[in-house]
């Protein structure tokens, strides 16, 4: 085997070494932001860089410096949300109101989670995010924080069907719902050993359906927004009040998973099932999301009856899916703020968005066109939130994303369009500047 050692006069014998390039300065002082094994990286791939001929020997300590200089500690990026999508998935869901940033904060260090510094003992756990939630669902006697609404449903469901032999609960074919990404809630709910009793069909399910159902197995009844999707024309389904008292007259715990986490009514999102008016109508137990419509960080939220409560916290479970102090610390900012960027987004004023769009599309010499935005993130299926866009040449798109701060816009028949209602105002000139960049870059 012949050596591939470089000889003397090698142009790769040029290359700095690693310890010569630790020692710079610059990447001494990037010690304080970057972890050793994540410098040697950058330099291991620089130096390899240069042996392959790719950049000149010469250029690897000025490439070294740049790299540890702009290397950050999380390739997380923020993005300015241009697609008119409220709740993007893609995107993280919802975005946090500035009080909720600031508890992210607090909750960053030692904080009293689980202590009462008044006397020194311990104390329940999240306990002034649990008060703020009862506050804004008077209808509550009790609540739960977990990590998200599947795990709410997973609790739910597994501690309630308790029923004789193999436990079951009681479902609507017309509730079997995927709600994206593959996820489908059927699987989730028998995944731990639960059957579904399944009732009625996809279009069609009344309450004597769910009557004949019940057996000494069913452990609960179980009801389910079907968020992403709707169905018209022939078509029955029973209400949460209905088998609220199908449930009571048979002693059985009525589940609602009305998943997207709205307490109150809201105008905007006529169709949309509250937590308040499922409590209202007989649920023992009401789960939702707390990035949904909420506003809120991930969280699963069950609300409901004292002795349901008890159940599911009581069950093994619940410390699986207990959720952080972050995820607390944010929800209880969530629930206590005037508003949410979620809710400011849905309520956009459409002059307002107008005026917005009009400027930066008359300082480009461009367009504004209507465009319809989402609420997205399986809720408020099917309702469009009647807005404007700027709409530029489908080439700004790939242009706009890969940029910083990346910015996200449509790209709709043949054109990148970009909807103002999720940015935050304060953001326009950045968007304007951009478009400006890329305008004069193609004009080049
Ligand atoms: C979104 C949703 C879920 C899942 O909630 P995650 O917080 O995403 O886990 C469950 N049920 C319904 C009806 C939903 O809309």
């Amino acid at each position: 085997m012949t050596s591939q050692r470089p000889t003397s006069s090698d142009p790769r014998r040029a290359i700095p070494s690693t310890d010569r390039l630790l020692a710079l300065p610059e990447v001494v002082a990037a010690g304080q932001r970057l972890a050793p094994q994540v410098i040697r990286r950058l330099i291991t791939e620089l130096q390899a860089t240069a042996r392959r001929g790719e950049i000149p020997p010469e250029a690897v300590e000025p490439r070294t410096v740049e790299a540890v200089q702009t290397a950050r500690s999380s390739e997380l990026s923020t993005v300015l949300n241009a697609t008119g999508v409220v709740i993007h998935t893609n995107l993280g869901r919802a975005p946090l109101s500035n009080p909720a940033r600031q508890a992210l904060q607090t909750a960053a260090g030692y904080v009293d989670l689980e202590l009462d510094l008044d006397d020194g003992k311990r104390s329940k756990r999240g306990a002034w995010a649990q008060a703020a939630l009862l506050a804004k669902a008077p209808d509550a006697q009790d609540a739960l924080i977990v990590n998200n609404g599947a795990a709410a449903l997973s609790l739910a469901t597994t501690a309630l069907a308790v029923g004789q032999g193999s436990p079951e609960v009681i479902i609507s074919r017309g509730e079997l719902v995927e709600i994206g990404a593959g996820f489908r809630l059927p699987d989730l709910i028998t995944s731990t050993g639960t059957r579904l009793a399944e009732v009625g069909t996809t279009n069609r399910t009344t309450l004597a359906d769910y009557r004949s159902a019940i057996t000494e197995h069913t452990g609960a009844l179980l009801k389910v927004h079907p968020s992403n999707y709707w169905i018209g024309g022939f078509n029955a389904t029973v209400t949460t009040k209905q088998l609220g008292a199908l449930a009571a007259e048979k002693g059985l715990p009525l589940v609602v998973d009305v998943g997207s986490g709205l307490f109150e009514p809201d105008p905007v999102l006529p169709d949309e099932p509250t937590i308040a008016q499922a409590l209202r109508d007989g649920a023992d137990v009401v789960i939702s999301s707390g990035d949904k419509l909420l506003g809120g960080p991930q969280a699963g939220l069950i609300l409901g009856s004292k002795a349901a409560l008890h159940k599911l916290a009581k069950h093994p479970l619940a410390r699986a899916f207990r959720a952080d102090k972050f995820t607390l610390a944010a929800l209880e900012a969530t629930l206590n703020a005037p508003s949410t960027p979620v809710y400011d987004a849905l309520h956009a004023d459409i002059e307002v968005l107008y005026a917005r769009s009009s400027r930066i599309a008359e300082a480009l010499d461009a367009d504004v066109v209507p465009h319809q935005g989402r609420v997205g993130g399986g809720g408020g299926a099917g309702v469009p939130l009647a807005g404007w866009a700027v709409s530029v040449p489908e080439s700004f798109a790939r242009r706009l994303r890969t940029g910083s701060p990346a910015i996200l816009p449509r790209v709709a028949e043949g054109r990148c369009l970009l909807d103002l209602r999720c940015v935050p105002p304060g953001h326009d000139d950045v968007i304007l500047q951009r478009l400006k960049d890329l305008a004069a870059e193609d004009a080049a």
